[in-house]
């Protein structure tokens, strides 16, 4: 038995004003046949874990390539065009084969193709024909069209977000693949379109309980896998918007009815799903008045959504209130960093940082800073995996002590902090660009959590993002799309 895998991902926004180019797939993460660590990366679990089976199973595995790259604005043709070949010829090369594993974010838009995973599952079916099994892991972040569902055979999302289950979820797509392959499951797909965009943080109630309520359905009554797609809200596809995926084993009706059972459930929860979001002000004034370490996340300025992460208007608030004991990043600025290099550690500057890149991104900071330390190709902790920080300072503003970083990534392990010396034992304040992925590892530290609209890029409201493509009607762009 011999099984293909590869991964291209990245998750697209349009609206973004940082295009994404091959270079920003070889900063993130890139890897050729053979290359890839020993370690999970954010959508290469499968392969991870694929070769871990076939070691043990005496099984063959051909790695192809495996790109991601930081969220950002849409991806050039050639771009894409370039990776999606590479892998098809590594594909083709590999044949004949009995399986495909594939590791795809799944909302990656490049020039002329709104479904670039769609288009590239389509184009591996094409090359394997009908009888070879097609495994693919998502990011629940993603646009699940009818084209990638209908071209392979079993597509799972990761459940939780934060994404601590990447490893978890690409077990199940390697043995419900590997199952299939040994004729011993027929998986069918069945999916309902929720007709929804929101965020569904799965830390809090009530997506906690309908994550557990999904996952105690799977193994009963021929149940496969349920994925919940959130859909990813900053792309102006139209396919934008959140879906469940059930898969039988050959069990269409009860799939098609439990899809439909699920979905309604899920939007009978919209405007619940996402924390209540206080301006930078409200913040402030309620972490002043907590007995304990608090840690505030702004979600409207977080790379990982394609926010460029170099805003300034959380920072400015606290500086201009004069908060202390205060650890925030990470603030996106690799020309501010070269010039903290060249200054060095334990030197005094005006330094001119942030506030570049978007309109809603703020103006610059202009402060005295003290640059407390430099670490050349910095990196910070994700589930289980390491995520580059590239070049990156510390310096303290007196009594606010920023994370400067020369590779855009959102704040996702303490170590952002701590590698660069910032003391979060010491700090009263923990702010960071995130949405939900902060969570797994700065939710420990605090005694309470607050959730800011900081006023950047990417609005919290679907309201506010100018679509212009999308299918309609969607809530909260209408009251009830199912009249
Ligand atoms: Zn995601």
């Amino acid at each position: 038995m011999k099984l293909f895998t590869a991964s291209v991902a990245t998750e697209t926004n349009t609206f973004s004003p940082i295009p994404t180019s091959i270079e920003n797939f070889h900063e993130s993460f890139y890897a050729r046949p053979g290359e890839h660590p020993d370690e999970p990366k954010l959508c290469t679990a499968p392969l991870w874990v694929a070769r871990r089976r076939a070691r043990e199973e005496g099984w063959q595995l051909v790695e192809g390539s495996c790109a991601f790259a930081e969220p950002s604005g849409t991806v050039g043709r050639g771009a894409y065009e370039r990776l999606r070949d590479e892998v098809l010829d590594q594909l083709r090369a590999a044949m004949p084969i009995d399986g495909v594993l594939l590791g795809l974010h799944g909302a990656m838009v490049a020039d002329g193709y709104d479904d670039c995973e769609g288009d590239l599952i389509a184009r591996v079916r094409d090359i394997v024909g009908a009888g070879v099994a097609i495994g693919v892991e998502h990011d629940p972040h993603c646009h699940l069209t009818e084209k990638r569902v209908a071209a392979s055979d079993v597509l799972v999302c990761f459940k939780e977000f934060p994404h601590t289950d990447t490893v978890e979820r690409a077990e199940e797509v390697v043995d419900l693949t590997l199952r299939t392959i040994r004729g011993e499951i027929r998986p069918v797909s069945s999916m309902f379109d929720c007709r929804m965009i929101a965020s569904f943080p799965t830390t809090r109630e009530p997506m906690r309980s309908f994550v557990d309520r999904v996952k105690a359905l799977e193994g009963t009554d021929g149940v496969l896998s349920i994925s919940i797609a959130h859909g990813f809200p900053y792309a102006d596809v139209p396919d934008v918007g959140a879906r469940i995926l059930v898969i039988t084993d050959d069990r269409k009706a009860h799939g098609d009815a439990l899809a439909a059972e699920l979905g309604r459930a899920l939007f009978a929860m919209r405007g619940r799903t996402a924390p209540p979001y206080l301006s930078s002000d409200e913040a402030i004034d309620r972490a002043r008045g907590i007995d304990g370490r608090v840690v505030m996340a702004d979600p409207t300025d977080n790379p990982g959504g394609g926010a460029p992460g170099d805003g300034t208007q959380v920072l400015r608030r606290l500086i201009e209130r004069g908060v202390q004991g205060v650890a925030f990043g990470p603030m996106w600025d690799p020309i501010a960093v070269r010039f903290c290099f060249a200054a060095g550690e334990g030197t005094r500057l005006r330094l001119r940082f942030g506030g570049k890149t978007a309109p809603a991104s703020g103006q610059p900071i202009d402060a005295e800073v003290e640059v407390t330390r430099l670490v050349r190709g910095a990196t910070q902790t994700f589930a289980g995996g390491s995520v580059p920080l590239g070049d990156a300072a510390a310096i303290d503003l007196g009594g606010i002590h920023v994370a400067l970083i020369s590779n855009r990534t959102q704040a996702l392990g303490a170590d952002l902090f701590t590698g660069l010396g910032i003391d979060l034992e010491a700090s009263r304040l923990i702010c960071v660009k995130s949405t939900n992925h902060f969570h797994a590892a700065f939710a420990p530290l605090a005694t309470e959590v607050l959730y800011v609209d900081g006023g950047g890029p990417i609005p919290r409201d679907p309201r506010q993002v100018p679509y212009t493509r999308i299918k309609r009607p969607i809530w909260p762009l209408d009251e009830n799309p199912f009249a």
